[in-house]
């Protein structure tokens, strides 16, 4: 029998409850010898019925009361791992749930791994190692588009695609062997063909799924935005305009480039982040002003550039500059100062119809048209297309490794194919590329990968 494992579950500090979980086929013998009914009596661990609560105490040796507390219990197969479960609902304070903790320890559970509950989970069949990985990234989500595709993999949406390729694969597997049984058939070009059409529909679907892998970092990580432009334009009037709107959610993360802030902010639900440069948050007398040379670097390897100008002054080489700069790229131009008399707002608008860019007026000052500079970004990206419905985007970087290692394998498949190599030489590089789709839900994965994917996993999950 698996040893019961024990962990609190909930994060640490002072709070109304935290739960400390205990799974294994013996948890409910661990917990009669700490756990009181409200008259002191035992429970009858015989007769626990799964989805019940109990309300008591728990106790020490000699009976004396530690908290008051009410336990679920969930009895196999009809939990979280498999296997026989309790989470003791107790008060929510760090002392409180150690001492609890400490009580499981000592009358015969060991201290849960990272993830360990999850492991058990996925190892007594409940769900696969893409849906195990859908858990964590519930968890650490950043945004709401992040956790909603995250969830999707928890369903198994992943998991089901990718099934529905390995069949494909099957199927294919199959004519395969039909035509080495049966040689004397020799129809060899066109079960070539069949082969060729059929890898090709194959080969379809898992590039549709690589390729999602694009929304799937910037739903992680954000889109990498820059804000230009020369100096006085406006850039952290309008950088502090956005941080402050309500429809963004913000958070500072140090950035990964030398003395860059990144805020973090879902505008609208979709993710952004803002590479503050050269400290354009800074107070008025610290800023560096950003000159055009080094807006050229910056915006280098920008997802997204917000171009600012100043309509209420003449436009200048600087700003042409600039302009030619976001010419093949992502960008929006934004006319800021529109509160003033404009200056330059005609001949801007003819240079930015010409590169053919979207444009947006406002004023960082009074926030005028903050709310259509959103829904520009919005549309540029085009990501609140997939909050419908069971679309999946790949966002693991070790799903996507495997669904290009599949793909690299069907490739080869054709190419033998076309040199007309035999068809066991193709039947050897589909069989890898089923390989590489089975370690995606984990169904021959080495110990080392699950035991490294679990790690990550917070400790009582
Ligand atoms: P940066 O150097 O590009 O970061 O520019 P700032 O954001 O520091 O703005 C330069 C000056 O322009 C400041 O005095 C701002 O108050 C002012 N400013 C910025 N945006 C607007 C706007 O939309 N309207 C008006 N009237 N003034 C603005």
């Amino acid at each position: 029998m698996e040893d019961t494992i024990c962990a609190i579950s909930t994060a640490q500090g002072n709070a109304g409850i935290g739960i400390i979980r205990m799974s294994g086929n013996d948890c409910f013998n661990v917990l009669d010898k700490i756990f009181r009914l409200k008259d002191l009596t035992h429970l009858s661990i015989d007769n626990i019925k799964g989805y019940t609560m109990k309300y008591g105490f728990i106790v020490d040796d000699y009976n004396n009361k530690i908290d008051e507390v009410l336990v679920s219990f969930f009895v196999n197969p009809k939990s979280y791992t498999r296997e026989n479960m309790v989470e003791i609902n107790s008060h929510g304070g760090s002392v409180v749930e150690q001492i609890i903790l400490e009580r499981c320890l000592s009358n015969g559970a060991r201290i849960a791994e990272p993830g360990e509950f999850t492991k058990r989970a996925f190892l007594n069949g409940r769900i696969d190692l893409a849906q195990a990985e859908g858990i964590i990234d519930i968890i650490n989500s950043k945004t709401k588009m992040e956790e909603k595709a995250s969830v999707n993999q928890l369903e198994g949406y992943l998991s089901e695609k990718i099934h529905e390729v390995e069949k494909d694969l099957l199927n294919i597997m199959a004519d395969i062997e039909a035509s080495i049984d049966y040689p004397e058939y020799d129809e060899v070009d066109i079960t070539s063909n069949n082969i060729i059409n059929s890898l090709n529909i194959v080969d379809d679907k898992l590039n549709v799924l690589v390729k999602s892998f694009d929304s799937g970092r910037v739903i992680k990580e954000g889109i990498k935005t820059v804000i230009i432009g020369k100096p006085n334009v406006g850039k952290s009037s309008l950088l502090n305009k956005i941080l402050k709107t309500d429809r963004a959610i913000v958070s500072s993360i140090e950035g990964t480039t030398r003395d860059t802030i990144e805020e973090f902010i879902t505008i609208n639900g979709i993710p952004v982040n803002i590479i503050d440069t050269a400290g354009i948050r800074k107070t008025r007398n610290e800023i560096e002003k950003i000159g055009v040379e080094k807006a050229i670097n910056i915006s280098n390897d920008a997802e997204l550039i917000l171009a600012i100008f100043d309509i209420s002054s003449e436009i200048s080489d600087d700003d042409f500059k600039i302009l030619d700069l976001i010419k093949d790229k992502k960008a929006i131009v934004i006319f800021n100062k529109v509160d003033l008399k404009s200056q330059s707002e005609d001949e801007l608008l003819k240079r930015v119809n010409e590169i053919d860019k979207p444009y947006v007026k406002i004023s960082a000052k009074t926030g005028e048209g903050i709310d259509e500079l959103y829904g520009l970004v919005e549309k540029l990206f085009n990501l609140n297309d997939f909050e419908d419905g069971r679309n999946i985007i790949i966002t693991n970087i070790r799903h996507k490794n495997e669904i290009e290692r599949a793909l690299n394998n069907i490739n080869k498949a054709r190419e033998s194919l076309d040199n007309n190599m035999t068809v066991d030489i193709v039947a050897i590089n589909i069989k890898e590329a089923l390989n590489s789709l089975a370690n995606i839900t984990g169904e021959n994965v080495s110990e080392d990968i699950i035991n490294e994917i679990f790690s990550k996993f917070c400790l009582g999950k």
